[in-house]
């Protein structure tokens, strides 16, 4: 199959980029920059959706980014670096007179409220709520495809938790402070962490991307929980991968201190959680390669 990615150079795209070449697949990513195998937004706009069975978008400004101020234009890249790519592909796809049979948008579980005791299936009704909640919100609303062609084209949007992976995400910006016995848990430590490695989320996408068969067709998108189905909170995390390390993790980090230097409004995604289960995507036949925490962390820092 033909397979467009859009922010496939990212973290997650790589890692889809490999697991869909291994498959024998071709991928093209959609890239601010041209360069080989790529497209760029601008081609998507100006001569449409390239040929392809199957299209993804995985476009977004860092949330952590460590190089830049949590200010008003930081927050407005975050929604428009997603929104407006996101919105590109769904009219790209709805203008194609072929469009591909499967649509993946991934966002976030940051549209389910924080909570030491809720648990969020794919069927929880949600409500925006704080920064994050609108944005995932508009993010969500912008891969709408219209009727006509969701006939057609299979939606789903994926929400992962925490990318746990060696080469991006949040390790990426752990492992120093944890190689150097620095790593502490984060506000209380009883806040959930739902997380998955970055090898089940490429997998649940490619999933999703697999030709639908009748008994999964339907024109809402179909959504998953891009998390393990193992529960954890912050203080489990933080030990084991101090444990798998074999580092100390003895310096907790006040949540004010988090607050301080993030911006309460992202800090949240680190000083709170939720705990939020794949039921849907445990439904639809994918096996984790890494269901639990041990498994994951020990490929990690193993690599
Ligand atoms: P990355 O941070 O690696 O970014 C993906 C791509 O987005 C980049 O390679 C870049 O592509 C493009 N991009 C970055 N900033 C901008 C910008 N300001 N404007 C336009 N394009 C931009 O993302 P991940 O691979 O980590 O995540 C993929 C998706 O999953 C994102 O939407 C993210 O929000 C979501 N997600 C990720 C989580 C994680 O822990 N990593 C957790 C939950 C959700 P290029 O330079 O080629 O244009």
């Amino acid at each position: 199959m033909k397979i467009l990615i859009g922010g496939g150079s990212g973290f997650v795209g790589r890692e889809l980029t490999r697991l869909l070449i291994s498959k024998g697949h071709e991928v093209t990513v959609v890239s601010r920059q041209p360069g080989p195998g790529n497209i760029t937004w601008s081609d998507v706009e100006s001569k449409g959706l390239p040929p392809c069975e199957g299209a993804v978008n995985l476009t977004g400004e860092n949330l952590m980014n460590p190089l830049r101020w949590w200010n008003e234009s930081y927050k407005k890249d975050l929604f428009s670096s997603r929104i407006d790519t996101t919105r590109t592909l769904a009219q790209a796809i709805a203008a194609s007179p072929n469009p591909p049979h499967s649509w993946v948008l991934v966002s976030g579980v940051a549209c389910y409220k924080p909570s030491l005791t809720a648990e969020y299936t794919e069927d929880s009704e949600w409500a925006p709520f704080d920064l994050l909640s609108r944005l995932v919100k508009e993010w969500e609303a912008a891969a709408l495809l219209p009727q006509e062609v969701a006939n057609t084209t299979r939606q789903v949007v994926i929400r992962p938790g925490a990318v746990l992976g060696r080469d991006g995400g949040a390790m990426k910006q752990m492992w120093l402070p944890f190689w150097l016995g620095l790593g502490g848990t984060l506000g209380s430590g009883r806040q959930p962490f739902p997380w998955i490695h970055v090898s089940d989320l490429a997998g649940i996408i490619a999933h999703s991307l697999e030709p639908p068969t009748p008994d999964t067709s339907s024109d809402s998108p179909q959504v998953l929980n891009g998390v393990a189905p193992a529960l954890n909170n912050n203080y489990e995390f933080t030990k084991e991968l101090g444990r798998v390390m074999r580092r100390p993790t003895l310096l907790p980090v006040p949540g004010f201190a988090m607050n301080a230097l993030l911006g309460s409004e992202r800090a949240v995604v680190l000083t709170q959680g939720q705990k939020v289960i794949p039921r849907r995507t445990l439904e639809t036949g994918y096996q984790y390669k890494f269901p639990d925490l041990t498994s994951a962390l020990e490929e990690i820092v193993g690599r």
